[in-house]
This record gives structure tokens, sequence and C-alpha cells, in this order.
């Protein structure tokens, strides 16, 4: 398996060169668009990997996955899903036009900005202090790794920068979709956007969903087994932006990609798998690592349909 992962990564480390860092905010400027990097969590707790999987990133967008778990586990489904939709979107992951075309003003689904931002507001806490607290001490169980924590420099550049975000907020708030102090909910989504990781954190990450919530190396039960089915089928229908189509297609593993250039995979009952590669296509994902995933999902037969 480690010389598949190694090989599959100098297949694919060029395509990097056709892609672009996210320029929007303007920290990620910082990343090395030739890295490529994958890693596999089996549910035995057996782990592989190759090239730049010890390299951090800001997980960006994946954090909406963890949102959307905390958001359910602390409000129920139903709640949840009477704010937010779950329906795929062509339009893209910063895109405001559905917000006003679509009678119910509900975000499309939980993947996209939008929905993000509101699912982000649902997480329960007395201060938003304590709401950051709750997402990293999930993401440092889900990854086994006790030094999970925010990068301070792209949280900034994130805030200074993210009037769309702001703008999306705002327009949900003057549909009565929104509630609560605008900027706080702002703020932590920035914050939580910012969590840093590795391709390694986030294979485990992608284990523990794999496994229905419960985490492969310890046994402890991190994740509801509903949500975990929940947030697996989302990721498969809506986790790729208004690439999700293709990407099932081609990949069929439920997958949540980011800005910062992080895929995160899980194949049910099977493996997590995480991949780093911060080039982007137009869509925002890693253009070199959905290649290598397209490569692993052939080799190892890992669709789900
Ligand atoms: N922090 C990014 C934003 O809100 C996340 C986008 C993404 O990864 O798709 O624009």
């Amino acid at each position: 398996m480690f010389n598949l992962l190694e090989n599959l990564v100098y297949k694919n480390k060029d395509y990097g060169k056709e892609g672009k860092l996210a320029s929007y905010i303007p920290a990620l400027l910082k990343a090395d668009p030739n890295d490529l990097g994958v890693a596999i969590v089996k549910l035995d707790g057996t782990e592989y990997f190759a090239g730049e999987c010890d390299k951090t990133f800001t997980i960006q967008s994946i954090s909406k996955v963890v949102g959307l778990i905390l958001a359910i586990d602390d409000n129920g489904k139903e709640v949840v899903f009477d704010k937010v939709n779950v329906e795929p979107t062509d339009a893209g992951f910063n895109s405001i036009v559905n917000l006003e075309v679509k009678d119910t003003k509900r975000p499309y689904n939980p993947m996209i900005n939008a929905g993000a931002i509101l699912t982000t507001s649902l997480i329960k806490g007395e201060t938003e202090e304590e709401k950051v607290g709750k997402l990293i001490t999930f993401m440092k169980k889900a990854t086994n790794n006790p030094n999970i924590s925010i990068n301070e420099e792209v949280y900034v550049s994130e805030k200074l920068t993210g009037d769309r975000n702001r703008a999306l907020a705002y327009f949900m708030k003057s549909n009565g979709i929104l509630n609560g102090n605008i900027e706080e909910i702002l703020d932590l989504y920035f914050r939580q956007c910012s969590i840093e990781a590795n391709a390694k954190d986030l294979a485990r990450l992608g284990a523990v969903l794999a496994n229905d919530g419960i985490i492969p190396w310890s046994g402890e039960k991190l994740i509801e087994k509903d949500t975990c089915r929940i947030v697996k089928t989302i990721m498969t229908t809506c986790g790729m932006y208004d690439a999700s189509g293709k990407f099932a297609v081609r990949i069929g593993v439920p997958s949540k990609s980011g800005v910062g250039g992080g895929i995160l995979s899980s194949v049910p009952k099977r493996m997590g798998i995480g991949v780093y590669g911060p080039a982007l296509d137009e869509q925002g994902n890693s253009i070199a690592g959905i290649k290598l995933l397209q490569d692993l999902s052939k080799e190892l037969d890992l669709s789900i349909f």
C-alpha cells in the first residue's frame, strides 16, 4: 500500500501546476502549489501515507462537516434541516443567488458557505470561546492529535477579507433565517475554517465517519451512527461544491474539500482518506488531489456505487 501511494503522488504531482492557490484569502497564498500528500487510515487503525502528509494547512470548508455534526448533536436533525436544506446546487460555494430565488430562503445545503454559516450558528455554548472549544475538542478526538489548533494568521486574513460571507450572513438575517449576533457567528465560522490539520488527521476523521462514529483506535463513540449516515450522504451529494456529481461518478466516495487544498474522504466500513494539494481547480477543489483520488478509487475499488 505504501508503494501504491508513493506512485500515485509521483504520478499526479504535476497537476498542481494546472491549478491555482486560493487568493481571495491572502494568507492562503503562502502554500506551495506543488505539494501533494495522501494518507489512509483503515478501520483496524493501520495507517499508510505518502508525500506531504505531515504538512499542516487550514481545513476551510472541511470544517463544515464538523460544524454540521455538532449542530445536529446540539439540536437534533429536525431543527437543523428545518433551517438548511440538503439539496445539491450548481451555484458556487460562496454564491448568494439561491438565497433569494427559492421560496423558503433556506440555504441549499450545509456544505456551501451560506449553509455552513447557518449550521455554525446552531452550535450551542454560553460564549464564543466555549463553542470554539467544542470544535477543537471534537477535532482533537477525531484526529487523535492533541495539537490541533487555529491558524491565527489565516483567521485574521479571513476576517479582514470575508465580505462575501458577511453578505451571505446579513442576507440570511434579513430573510429571518439566521438569528443571533451576526458578527459573532461569522467570527466562529472564520475560526472553524482556520483550524489546522494535515492529511493524516483528515484520514483519521474519515475513518471515524467510515466506522459509523466509533473511534477505531479507542473504541469510543464520538458521533451518533445516524448522524454519520446523514453527513456522509450530504458529503456525497454536495461535498465537492458544484463538481459533486462529476466527483461521484469518477470517484464515488463521500468527500468534502476545502479551499486550503484538503480533501476528507470516508469509505464506509473500510477507511478514511486525507489528501493535501493546495493548487485548486475552478470549483475550488484540489486539482491534483482529485486526480490522485480518481486513481486510488480505481486501484482499490472504492466507489460506493
Ligand atoms: N473560509 C472559506 C470561505 O468561507 C471556506 C471556503 C471553502 O473552503 O470552500 O470562503
